[in-house]
């Protein structure tokens, strides 16, 4: 929709470079609705479009939108991680993804802690520290029944073999016609890594009748042996020796397969899905995994729509060029969310300052006294002139039944203005994230509030609020 809006309306180089965006619910048919408000079939979303002349001003726009994210995530008080992400139906050249780190996360995440490198686990790149080649001698490739016997844990159970001793032939059609993948029986092919080894639009699993037809035997049966179509190989397969595979006819599979022997092993990559423990692409390192929540995707589209839409301007010379784009989303509501997500105990939310609905929680003991009631109305105002929005529980509740709620609604500094504490002119201060209060007093309690909230409270990061910024509570 919005490059229909641009086509129709840039016709020059000058008239960019164009940021477009919008804050608005959307609503997608999610199968299944879960996680509480983490993925609803209604959200709000935050969604932005560029428009460039040049990939190099693509590039930079790209750069830019990631930088300016990071300070949202950064400003918001999450722990949070960029990782690099594939495209998938959206298309286009390159994609990060910004995961809230969280342990009920959907995404599965690989970090390595040594060099900072993060993907997630579709993307996950593996180094090419190959394992060692066995010393063990050639066996001669030999043909043996396994009647009836398809999968790993079948064929390696009549066997008598650990499943990494035994080579997958994954057969795949793909647009560049039938493929075939080797990676080890106990390891789990990443197709987004084969695709782009192929070279290929599209790829997807082959059926039992292009099985039986590109490799002569039926499902269950496939080896690289003779198989007249090309294959990618795991690099740890092309390491490995003396393995299993199939023998490409029915109940038969071979022992002691050798590639470069027995089989061309085609081009040998990275084609699996990465696991805890596996070699970092960029360093010495290793990978570890971690759980988060997607709350932010900047992509870069390159030309894919512009050009299937004809979006196109003029440069200095007069010729027509497509628009270059990129697109960039915030799951606003979604933030929220994941921000509970990382922020809570048994007692309920914990929020980061910077998105607590409101940064003080005020509680008068009892509001029938009136110098406790009278003391804790003039801190309300107080605090208020001091740009500090406090929630006032006013309610006729025992304090027990408000300290309870206020835990449960997680506002970082709870002030509660009681006799006892007001005998010694003072009141008591309790951070949400702390379990033990203090004494304030008084007269200092504005002064330690404002401290706190705008102090220690705050993340720490480039571009944060500081003290004599604007309050970070939003005005209503
Ligand atoms: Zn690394």
């Amino acid at each position: 929709m919005i490059t229909d809006l641009v086509r129709n309306e840039v016709r020059s180089y000058r008239q960019m470079p164009l940021n477009l965006y919008q804050i608005q619910t959307k609503f997608r048919d999610e199968i299944r609705p879960r996680f509480g408000v983490m993925r609803g079939r209604e959200f709000g979303m935050k969604d932005a479009y560029s428009f460039d002349a040049d990939e190099a001003g693509a590039e930079a726009a790209y750069q830019k939108m990631f930088d300016a994210y990071t300070r949202i995530f950064e400003r918001c008080g999450l722990s949070f991680r960029a990782v690099e992400a594939v495209t998938g139906t959206i298309g286009g050249k390159f994609s990060h993804e910004f995961m809230v780190l969280a342990d009920t996360g959907e995404e599965q995440i690989a970090v390595c802690e040594k060099c900072g490198y993060a993907a997630n686990l579709e993307k996950a790149g593996l180094g090419e520290r190959a394992a060692a080649k066995s010393k063990e001698p050639e066996a001669p490739l030999t043909k043996v029944p396994t009647p009836g016997q398809k999968t790993v844990e079948e064929v390696c159970a009549f066997l008598k073999v650990a499943p990494a001793l035994l080579v997958k032939t994954l057969i795949f059609d793909s647009s560049k016609g039938p493929v075939a993948a080797l990676v080890r029986g106990d390891r789990e092919l990443n197709p987004n890594k084969l695709e782009q080894a192929a070279d290929a639009d599209w790829i997807a699993m082959a059926g039992p009748e292009l099985i039986e037809k590109v490799t002569g035997g039926p499902l269950g049966f496939s080896g690289p042996v003779g198989l007249p179509i090309p294959v990618f190989t795991d690099r740890e397969v092309a390491a490995m020796k003396n393995f299993v595979t199939g023998a490409n006819e029915p109940d038969a599979h071979y022992i002691g397969t050798n590639p470069g022997r027995d089989f061309d092993p085609g081009r040998v990559t990275d084609l699996r899905v990465a696991a805890a423990g596996d070699p970092c692409p960029r360093c010495e390192g290793v990978l570890q995994f971690t759980r988060g929540i997607e709350v932010g995707h900047v992509f870069k589209l390159g030309t894919k729509y512009s050009k299937a839409m004809r979006a196109t301007y003029l440069d200095a010379e007069g010729k027509e060029q497509l628009i270059v784009m990129g697109c960039y989303g915030i799951g606003t509501g979604r933030t929220v969310a994941a921000a509970i997500e990382q922020n809570h105990d048994q007692n309920g939310i914990s929020w980061p300052v910077p998105l607590a609905p409101f940064p003080v929680y005020l509680l008068p003991i009892n509001l029938s006294d009136e110098k406790n009631r009278a003391a804790a109305e003039k801190l309300y105002a107080d605090l208020q002139t001091a740009g500090l929005e406090a929630l006032y529980d006013d309610r006729v509740e025992r304090p027990g039944v408000k300290f309870k709620d206020a835990d449960l609604l997680g506002i970082p500094l709870r002030i509660v203005v009681g006799e006892k504490t007001l005998a010694k002119d003072s009141v008591e201060f309790k951070l949400r994230r702390e379990t033990e209060p203090r004494l304030v007093k008084l007269e200092q309690a504005v002064a330690q509030a404002l401290n706190l909230i705008f102090g220690s409270l705050l993340p720490k990061c480039r571009g944060a609020v500081r003290r004599g910024d604007r309050p970070v509570a939003p005005t209503r």
